[in-house]
């Protein structure tokens, strides 16, 4: 049976991702030797990690003065290397779910005042604060802008006056981002561009060297930049995957185009979800529902059939809808690689258990 992974992350990759790395697996580019086993060095590999950092670039449009790293450590190294080479005196944080409340407690373990400027916690984080104020004398503005875990998601870039550092983690290349107004964008590879083990990085150098804090070594952006993302040994298979996702976006016609298809599946799985008398989004507001997770529970009367739900999803193919602890019922993560027809599939579901009961 053909199995529909909606798992959250690690999560679906597009065939030709993984097609292209069990070649390389192999024989890669040619070598006769596995991209496990070549050097990180050799000029083969070397091509493998500026193409994935020129694909950045042009998918995201990402201005001069900017560099693209690949580095390790995941989003949760991000939350303490952001603050480390950023944070000097004051810097203001959106708290929206569990990433950001851990980026914000990793900021508070440095000398300089860290703000909570508007947190949705009151409502276990189901909704995206609005109206809150960003002091302008703060060094940056940090937010998360798709809330993998409670379903929500910032769709555009906010309006504030200083520069926003971002986790992107979950929704990087789903639509265009205005790069310019960030000093640092970062996103673990394993939602939305490749397998686990290599995060990127898109950091602006001119904002970099303005702590006085010495910085580690391997925690110094500048240290990467000079090294291009070679300081250590990356993760070859890593970088090897998420440029095939770089690859296949390009030939789909990049975020442009993938933002739309991405727009049509949620607008499906919302639609059933609010028309099906079984179901309901744990996002009452529309405009703050993600694109990329879609959280939704048993709707009270029916709430004793989630497990039956959860077995019948599962007797179809339907894999990872589990939602998380924190939320509970399910989550259908329908991010980049996710086809139309798989979302079609589950909602196909969704609509025969309703039949049924
Ligand atoms: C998954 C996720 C993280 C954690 O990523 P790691 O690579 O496991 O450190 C952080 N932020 C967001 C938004 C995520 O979805």
């Amino acid at each position: 049976m053909k199995k529909h992974n909606f798992s959250a992350g690690p999560s679906i990759l597009p065939e030709f991702t993984k097609e292209k790395t069990a070649e390389a697996v192999m024989n890669f580019a040619g070598t006769g030797l596995s991209v496990m086993e070549v050097s990180h060095r050799s000029k083969e590999f070397v091509a493998v990690m500026e193409q994935a950092r020129q694909l950045v670039k042009e998918l995201l449009n990402v201005p001069e003065g900017y560099s693209v790293l690949f580095l390790q450590g995941g989003a949760s190294l991000q939350f303490l290397m952001a603050p480390m080479n950023f944070l000097e005196k004051k810097a203001a944080y959106l708290n929206t779910g569990t990433w950001a409340s851990k980026a914000l407690k990793e900021a508070k373990t440095y000398v300089g005042e860290v703000l909570e400027v508007a947190s949705s916690k009151d409502m276990n984080f189901n909704y995206i604060p609005k109206g809150y104020v960003v002091p302008d004398d703060v060094d940056y503005f940090h937010y998360t802008s798709n809330n993998t875990i409670f379903g929500t998601e910032i769709h555009e870039d906010p309006e504030v006056a200083v520069p926003m550092i971002c986790d992107m983690s979950s929704d990087i290349f789903s639509r265009p981002v205005d790069v310019s107004k960030y000093d640092l964008i970062y996103a673990g590879a394993q939602k939305n561009l490749g397998p686990s083990g290599a995060t990127l990085v898109i950091v602006k150098d001119a904002a970099l060297g303005k702590v006085t804090r010495p910085i580690p070594t391997m925690l110094d952006y500048r240290i990467h930049i000079q090294n291009d993302s070679m300081f250590n040994t990356p993760g070859t298979v890593p970088v090897f995957g998420c440029l095939q996702t770089l690859l296949w976006l390009k030939e789909l016609g990049g975020v442009e185009v993938i933002q739309k298809v991405n727009r049509q599946k949620a607008d499906l799985l919302y639609a059933e979800i609010d028309r099906n008398k079984m179901f309901r989004s744990t996002v009452p507001d529309p405009a703050d529902r993600s694109v990329m997770n879609v959280t939704f529970v048993m709707a009270p009367e029916f709430a004793e059939m989630e497990k039956a739900f959860g077995d019948f999803a599962s007797s179809r193919g339907m894999v990872g809808l589990k939602g998380h602890r924190s939320v509970g019922g399910f989550r259908a993560s329908i991010y980049n690689a996710m086809p139309l027809e798989s979302v079609q599939a589950l909602v196909d579901v969704m609509k025969e258990f309703e039949q049924q009961n």
